[in-house]
């Protein structure tokens, strides 16, 4: 799967179906994750897979290997044993009739029959002998050949021998026929007796006595050479006449006391069919060598060095080829005995190691690893691909229950949090996810409850509030009536009188009335003390106030105490006719109540005003209409007091008396 493909898989797998503008990364998170962790085991069962697919797999290949090493060990050594076993045979069969007297005699006296002298002292069989089948141009050619070289003349045991080995190389040499190539029973004395395979003419054309120097041959000179008996096998060498490699197995008899031979059976073998099977081993991929098992391992075959062998004749080996790969084979094979099979192992290839029994050759097939790697990358792409789909199972699964049971109970419960949170909202039991009986169902349940509990304390909160807001409304209300009155007389104090006087003189704007300020001052009043004390003068003082605002008209009007025996009053009037009734009102007022002050020439209380008017569009300033009104009532004073007068709001402040 592609990088962007499994990125868009995996998007649609974490996409929240609560569609709501909010970042809810919870169940997102928990799918990142589930997915990492579900990675991590794919990931290590992917590695584990591919160890135990890697050893299962290595396992068989040896097995197989192994296997088919020693059955191929097996096969290969037959021939070579047949070989073995009919030199064997010759040998016993050559003893037998040589150990009768009457049978030697009877040879020595055949020999001349068989053979013919040459002027050199050499022999070679007699025309005729054994003549093979006719080839298609007519001629025959014998199946045995004989020579006999000149350089020791034949005694009667030389003739007997040589008789003897010519007449039973033919009996075994044409019993194996097909199946074996030459067959021949050499005397020591150079008699080369041989029968053959292959078409005489072709293989074998005698060229006279010098041809003849059997010394030169390996197997003649190792053969008798020393005292052993046993079977072995030449060098290889080319064969041209048959296009192929050939080596010689020979078995010498055991010598007699002074360390003479009396004969040796060998076999010439062609290696064409035995290095075919090895260049195409029974185990596909595989490839083999053989080589000697000597010290320098010296190779019979090998795909790879084939031209190397050619060029030394046979000789290349492992050890003068410098084949590093191969030294632990060379090594190995020494150590192991014929037939069984031991495995090596290389960064590259498994390689099994086995010497061929019945010879002195290891057979080694190798094994490149690599043929095992696509087997294990396809197990691995299995397992792979059945952890990604469970991972994308268990993502899909995971992903609902989370949405369903987690996700959405917590985003109900978030709004529900966040109602709480607005003051005052009671939240509607349907509104949360009470009814799930999971832990958030529980706490949905323990959050309404909570959410209960938290709006009835609001409630109670808040009347509380409410009430003490009241409380201190009507305290601050007392306050700044306090602030705002005449401590002894109960009317306006001072600061309550200028800031009426300013806000009625600003508010005045456009409109008809006219803003009055009438200054009022009680006559004599120094007198009225000095005669009836302080604390009567301040009952007259309060007396006057009460007189004030019984004859004040309104309700807007304000009665103020200006300072000392001073008041003033401020009211709207719609003419200026009727501030000196407002004025005169006042007096009589006063004048009514008779309190008594004998200091007066009136004999009672009386009370001066000095009245002064502002007009919509006059835009007169406090100071100035305080002013005005000031030199009124000094106006009334001078004119005899228990008057008011009212002052012109014209340039001359024309003064209009009104008679007392
Ligand atoms: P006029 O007719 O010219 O106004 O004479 P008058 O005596 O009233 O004027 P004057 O200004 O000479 O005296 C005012 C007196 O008012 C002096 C003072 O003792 C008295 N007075 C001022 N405030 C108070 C107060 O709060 N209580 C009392 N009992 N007397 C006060
Ligand atoms: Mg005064
Ligand atoms: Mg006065």
């Amino acid at each position: 799967m592609s990088g962007t493909g499994m990125s868009a898989l995996l998007r649609i797998a974490f996409r929240p179906t609560v569609k709501r503008k909010t970042r809810h990364t919870l169940a997102a998170r928990a799918l990142r994750l589930a997915a990492l962790r579900i990675a991590l085991v794919c990931a290590c069962a992917g590695g584990v897979s591919y160890f135990i697919n890697h050893s299962a797999l290595e396992q068989s290949v040896r097995s197989q290997l192994s296997l088919s090493t020693e059955q191929a060990l097996q096969r290969e050594s037959l021939p070579f044993r047949e070989v073995k076993d009919l030199e064997k045979n010759f040998l016993a069969e050559f003893d037998r009739i040589y150990a009768i007297p009457e049978a030697r005699q009877s040879l020595a006296r055949n020999f001349d029959d068989i053979f013919y002298r040459h002027e050199d002292g050499s022999y070679t069989q007699r025309p005729g002998l054994f003549e093979g089948e006719p080839l298609p141009d007519g001629r025959r050619f014998p199946g045995m050949s004989a020579t006999y070289a000149p350089d020791v003349t034949p005694d009667a045991d030389v003739k007997t021998r040589f008789a003897l080995s010519y007449l039973l190389s033919y009996q075994f040499g044409s019993a194996a026929k097909g199946r074996l190539f030459n067959f021949y029973g050499v005397v020591p004395e150079k008699g080369f007796p041989i029968y053959q395979a292959a078409d005489i003419a072709k293989v074998f054309k005698y060229e006279g006595p010098d041809a003849l120097k059997l010394e030169t041959f390996e197997f003649f000179s190792r053969g008798f050479g020393g005292p052993q008996n046993e079977t072995f096998f030449t060098r290889i060498y080319w064969d041209p006449s048959n296009n192929a490699w050939m080596t010689t197995i020979a078995t010498a008899d055991a010598p007699d006391a002074s360390g003479k031979h009396r004969i040796m059976a060998c076999v010439d073998v062609l290696l064409d069919d035995l290095m075919k099977r090895t260049a195409n081993p029974t185990l596909p991929g595989a490839r083999a060598t053989i080589f000697a098992a000597d010290n320098q391992g010296t190779l019979i075959f090998d795909g790879k060095y084939t031209d190397a062998i050619t060029a030394s004749a046979g000789e290349a080996s492992i050890s003068s080829l410098e084949i590093a790969d191969y030294q632990p084979l060379l090594k190995a094979s020494q150590a192991i005995g014929a037939g069984s099979v031991s495995l090596i192992e290389s960064t590259s290839e498994i390689t099994a190691v086995g010497r061929i029994p019945d010879t002195p050759w290891v057979l080694a097939v190798h094994y490149p690893k690599s043929l095992m790697r696509p087997a294990i990358l396809t197990n691995l792409g299995i397992v792979v691909a059945v952890g990604l789909l469970t991972l994308f199972v268990e993502l899909f699964i995971l992903r609902s229950i989370l949405q369903k049971q987690v996700a959405e109970p917590l985003v109900r419960l978030i709004h529900a949090t966040q109602l709480v949170g607005r003051s005052g909202v009671t939240v509607a039991n349907d509104a949360l996810p009470t009814h799930s009986d999971d832990e958030i169902g529980e706490l949905a349940r323990d959050f309404a409850s909570m959410a209960a509990r938290v709006h009835t304390a609001h409630e109670a909160l808040e009347g509380k509030i409410r009430d003490r807001t009241s409380e201190l409304e009507r305290l601050n209300q007392k306050l700044l009536t306090i602030s705002q009155t005449d401590e002894m007389t109960g009317v306006a104090n001072r600061r309550r009188f200028d800031e009426v006087l300013a806000s009625e003189l600003a508010g005045l704007g456009q409109g008809q009335d006219l803003l009055m300020l009438a200054m009022v001052d009680a006559d004599w009043f120094k007198g009225y003390n000095d005669r009836y004390g302080h604390p009567a003068g301040d009952a007259c003082l309060k007396e006057i106030a009460r007189v004030l605002e019984r004859n004040t008209r309104s309700k807007q009007d304000v009665v103020a105490r200006y300072g000392g025996e001073e008041f003033a009053i401020i009211a709207r009037i719609a003419s200026a006719s009727n501030a000196p009734v407002i004025g005169q009102a006042l007096c009589s007022a006063m004048a009514t109540v008779k309190l008594a002050h004998e200091g007066s020439p009136f004999g009672h209380v009386t009370l001066s005003v000095g009245i002064a008017l502002a007009a919509p569009d006059q835009n007169i300033s406090p100071e100035a209409l305080l002013l005005e009104a000031d030199r009124a009532l000094y106006r009334a004073k001078q004119a005899g007091r228990n008057q008011a007068v009212v002052a012109e709001p014209s340039a001359d402040m024309q003064i209009q008396q009104i008679g007392a």
